[in-house]
């Protein structure tokens, strides 16, 4: 299983517009973060998680041709205002067509119910009050995307989702966690090997509490959990977003084998984010270990592969 993270950065994106500090004019090519965004991929499955305002850029960036299915974290501009682009996705039984049969075929309307859309129960009802026109009947048709909104509130360790033909294969468990006063969505994503082996990512953007239960059940739900995607916005704290030592905090207690931070803002560059984990992890005696036996944390960047 391979999950690229097409977008790292906070909601304005690094550059920001109009500034002109040292980040937003780096050359190097880490301190350009697109909105967050990732794409998981297992055989011929391709599993994209949140669709910011930069999915259409990002989609041409990282070559997507399908998706089986998308994941919302929540309802937030940046991971949502993309979604009219999901439309290329949505037509002939959800999925996209080679690059030659869309302009020979005139973009077939799916016989499905659209493209399935994963999310809370809050998000569906959030969805469809910004975006009405998608769920108009009498809108449907080739020029707006054709969208199958699905609760997984239900669906917890016990009850994982399970995505693909070959059922279960890959599973996946939404985590609850808060946003300020948000409620949002991290998802373990696990892979089964063919030895039956359980090797999973935990990917928990946007985020400033995780409650005590929802780490137990990213423990639980992911097994051996290779890599951990979290929320690290900067050294300074937020109201809604974890910072640098917080994200540290909740990465310990989860103790997966690789940490990146995402979601990160122009106030340092990749190579001082570094540096300020290096000199903090001594903090973390559970993460110095993991670092000292292999491991690593590290801020993320677009176009960053994870494998497990
Ligand atoms: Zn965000
Ligand atoms: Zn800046
Ligand atoms: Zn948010």
């Amino acid at each position: 299983m391979k999950m690229t993270l097409m977008g790292t950065g906070t909601s304005h994106g690094v550059p920001v517009i109009a500034c002109s500090c040292p980040v937003c004019t780096s050359s190097d090519s880490r301190d350009t973060r697109l909105r967050c965004s990732a794409l998981v991929e297992e055989g011929n499955q391709h599993l994209l998680v949140d669709v910011g305002p930069d999915f259409r850029f990002q989609a041409l960036k990282f070559k997507i041709c399908r998706l089986d299915a998308v994941f919302i974290t929540h309802s937030h501009a940046d991971h949502l205002h993309g979604i009219d682009d999901l439309r290329i996705f949505s037509h002939k039984n959800s999925f996209a067509m080679s690059r030659d049969k869309v302009i020979s075929e005139k973009y077939p309307e799916t016989s499905g119910e659209g493209l399935p859309i994963y999310t809370s129960e809050r998000t569906k009802g959030y969805i469809h009050q910004r975006f009405p026109y998608i769920f108009v009947e009498h809108d449907k048709g080739g020029g707006i995307p054709k969208l199958h909104l699905i609760s997984v509130d239900e669906n917890n360790a016990e009850n994982p989702l399970a995505i693909g033909q070959d059922q279960g294969k890959i599973q996946v468990v939404p985590i609850p966690m808060m946003h300020g006063n948000h409620h949002t969505d991290g998802y373990v994503f696990s892979y089964f090997g063919q030895k039956g082996q359980k090797n999973s990512i935990a990917y928990l953007t946007d985020c400033n509490f995780i409650p005590d239960e929802s780490v137990e059940l990213v423990k639980k739900a992911g097994g051996h959990i290779e890599h951990l995607v979290i929320d690290a916005l900067r050294e300074r704290e937020h109201s809604s977003h974890c910072n640098f030592l917080q994200a540290l905090g909740y990465a310990e207690r989860i103790g997966a084998r690789h940490t990146w931070f995402t979601h990160i803002t122009h106030d340092m560059s990749h190579i001082q984010i570094q540096k300020y984990i290096d000199q903090h992890l001594q903090e973390f005696s559970g993460l110095a270990e993991i670092v000292k036996a292999g491991g690593s944390v590290s801020p993320a960047y677009d176009g960053l592969i994870l494998e497990a």
